[in-house]
């Protein structure tokens, strides 16, 4: 599953289409009308961990984008109008009928589409996956993409294994997003100390935004910390030392994503530790939820152990 500094990169693919039209769409996917984000503009991208959100508007800004692109002065406007359509002004755009009809808004706001990346979901930005490898059958089929959208440019975005639904507004709380550098360290601290395994609290997308399953199982062994151990049982700089990897690793990862270089893992996946000893692999999650695979290294991470009585 796509993590936190991958969606970030998804991101960075759909930013340079903010301030587009688009002009055609396809896809797959039965959880939209396509025809609602026909001639829409995209107006803002944002992320919250995993999730992606992009604003749609049925005009080529909201007010307060076009009071920006006054102040940046008449040579970005130029560029800008380079990169659209200059056929359809604000007041005539094509958007407008089906808007009427399709939404709650009006002309000066915009609707967000939400995409959430399952196992194998991505984004490209003016190119098409192909198959890597044949199926069972030996047929050799490329991935169907749930959504395309085409824009004014010539550009085009495809989406694969997504869900994707309407918002009215993106649900980002960047101080619980690990990638954020308004990430909120001594919050995220109380969370992880309470009497829970720590490697079910990490995974809690309400307080560790952005976590996966790779990143959970790295940072654990980078800091020395038994997957199960109870957060109220660790020591507080340990945990301390838990977050700042966390941020360090995730910020590292997401560097590496835009260089496309590989991220060199220290436990995930791998049969021994970087000492020489055995890992252990083991499903666990919270009693009802879903259970992912761990590995750890029971030498280097131990459990932390209720303090004797004196
Ligand atoms: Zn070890």
């Amino acid at each position: 599953m796509p993590e936190g500094p991958t969606v970030r990169r998804f991101s960075s693919l759909v930013s340079p289409f903010v301030g587009q039209q688009v002009v055609k769409v396809g896809g797959s996917t039965k959880q939209i009308a396509l025809q609602d984000v026909m001639g829409r503009w995209i107006h803002d991208c944002q992320v919250q961990g995993k999730k992606l959100y992009i604003a749609f508007g049925c005009c080529k800004t909201r007010e307060a984008a076009s009071a920006d692109a006054q102040e940046q002065g008449d040579e970005e406007e130029e560029e800008e109008k380079s990169l659209c359509d200059p056929a359809p002004s604000d007041s005539s755009s094509p958007s407008t009928s089906h808007l009427s009809t399709a939404s709650k808004e009006d002309d000066s706001s915009c609707t967000w589409l939400r995409f959430h990346f399952g196992l194998y979901g991505s984004i490209r930005a003016n190119e098409i996956a192909r198959a890597k490898q044949g199926n069972k059958r030996g047929d050799w089929k490329d991935p169907t993409p749930r959504l395309i959208l085409h824009f004014t440019s010539g550009g085009f975005l495809v989406f694969y294994n997504c869900r994707i639904h309407w918002c009215s507004s993106p649900d980002v709380e960047p101080s619980c997003d690990i990638l954020s550098p308004e990430f909120d360290k001594k919050k995220a601290l109380s969370v992880l100390s309470a009497p829970k395994p720590v490697c079910i609290t990490l995974m809690d997308q309400r307080h560790f935004s952005g976590v996966g399953n790779i990143i959970k199982n790295e940072i654990l062994y980078l800091a020395g910390v038994h997957p199960l151990s109870l957060g109220s049982l660790v020591p507080a700089d340990t945990l301390s030392a838990l977050i700042d990897h966390a941020i360090s690793f995730t910020a590292q990862w997401y560097r590496n994503k835009m260089q496309g270089e590989p991220m060199h893992y220290h436990i995930y996946m791998k049969e021994s530790c970087e000492k020489g000893h055995k890992v252990v692999k083991e499903s666990i999650g919270p009693p009802c939820g879903l259970k992912r695979l761990t590995w750890y290294c029971p030498t280097c991470q131990e459990l932390a152990q209720p303090k004797e009585p004196t």
